[in-house]
């Protein structure tokens, strides 16, 4: 993800169109505790296993696989994958693929739940060994983690209302230095997507997308984040909501000073609503050798998950 500066008046606007949500918000009866943290930590641990999972490194294939045996697991309905190869600056080709797994496709009503799943090639901003490779359990096991558990519970779950489709973005670090700090960074998988968009919604466009990335980090502080509330303002107070209700300390209501450029802003550049969930404040660590498993905290990942549980069976 990319951060950009703002313009300072707009996030002031929006900064005061902000009152969230309190916990009272209607409740279906969903078992949350059956979102299990340490289960979310090993999904982590087991990706690290790859690193490293950039573009074109065997790690990645071997992650495409991970993700594919992990959904098998569940009650997901059908799982694609939509491969195409992207021709660099430097004429290499690089194979990329999106993972679509959809729950209910017969369902109308469709949701977009995404995240990325590869990674920097090297730790960039490491002080000591910037060529190292990137292990990257904060960015990006994690948001591979939030659906691969969110997907289990699903399938214990009564049926949702809403046909979910989860989406394993290819792509998000760029193609130039893959990840590696490229100041003309742009993410691939999702603007591909979203030029492929018929192709997985012939008729009617989803209602709605939510983008999960860095949520693991001990003491996690979730802000809303202004370009998701450009997009989808009453989505992101009704997720707040139902966060402050079952992690307050994990869900914050003051918004990012800045917006952050991630996978939901193809999605919401095509009109779908759409909005991130991210802890942004990951130093020293961001892109560092120390983005490893032990910045990570199983209750935060409970936290995201719970959220995102809850959030799915709101009306
Ligand atoms: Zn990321």
């Amino acid at each position: 993800m990319k951060t950009i500066r703002f313009c300072s008046f707009v996030v002031a606007t929006m900064l005061l169109a902000v009152p969230l949500l309190g916990a009272s918000t209607a409740r279906a009866e969903v078992q949350l505790e059956l979102w299990d943290g340490q289960r979310a930590m090993a999904l982590i641990a087991e990706q690290l296993q790859f690193t490293p999972r950039s573009m074109g490194a065997p790690g990645h294939q071997q992650t495409v696989d991970f993700i594919k045996a992990a959904l098998a697991k569940t009650s997901v309905d059908v799982v694609t994958t939509q491969d195409w190869s992207y021709r660099g600056d430097d004429g290499k080709p690089l194979a990329l693929s999106n993972i679509v797994a959809r729950f209910q496709p017969q369902n109308p009503r469709r949701m977009i739940v995404a995240t990325h799943y590869d990674s920097i090639v090297k730790a960039y901003r490491d002080p000591k060994d910037p060529d190292a490779p990137m292990p990257g359990a904060n960015n990006s096991a994690s948001g591979v983690a939030v659906l691969l558990e969110t997907a289990r519970v699903l399938s214990l779950l009564p049926k949702l209302p809403i046909g979910i489709d989860m989406i394993f973005f290819d792509g998000e670090e760029g193609p130039k230095s893959l990840g590696a700090g490229d100041p003309d960074w742009k993410a691939l998988g999702s603007p591909h997507f979203v030029d492929h968009l018929k192709d997985t919604y012939p008729t009617t466009k989803p209602e709605k997308a939510v983008v999960f990335d860095m949520v693991c980090a001990k003491n996690i502080q979730l802000k809303p984040e202004p370009s998701s509330l450009m997009s989808a303002m009453a989505e992101v107070k009704k997720f707040w909501g139902a966060g402050i209700g079952i992690a307050p300390g994990a869900f914050v209501t003051k918004t990012t000073t800045y917006p952050i450029s991630d996978d939901h802003t193809a999605l919401a550049e095509a009109g779908i609503p759409s909005f991130l969930v991210i802890d942004f404040d990951y130093e020293p660590w961001f892109n560092t050798t120390d983005d490893t498993l032990d910045k990570c905290d199983p209750r935060s990942l409970e936290a995201v998950g719970r959220t995102l549980t809850r959030y799915l069976t709101l009306p």
